[in-house]
């Protein structure tokens, strides 16, 4: 979960839908999903955002069939 009200702008760009605001006016995130775009480190700054891709091999998974 994150606080930083500066994190808005990513409820907004996440194509994933990931981020949220819950009644409190926090912005929540769950991870689950991601799709490593890096869309939420470009629109919010890396200044309130720590965002690094995944070691290799525990990213995105894609499934075909
Ligand atoms: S990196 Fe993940 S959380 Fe960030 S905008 Fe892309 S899908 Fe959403």
């Amino acid at each position: 979960m994150e606080k930083d009200p500066r994190l808005k702008p990513a409820i907004r760009v996440c194509p994933a839908g990931l981020y949220s605001e819950n009644e409190k006016g926090e912005v929540v995130l769950t991870i689950d999903g991601c799709l490593e775009c890096g869309t939420c480190r470009l629109v919010c700054g890396t200044e309130i955002l720590d965002w690094n891709y995944p070691p290799g091999g525990t990213g995105v998974q894609y499934r075909f069939g």
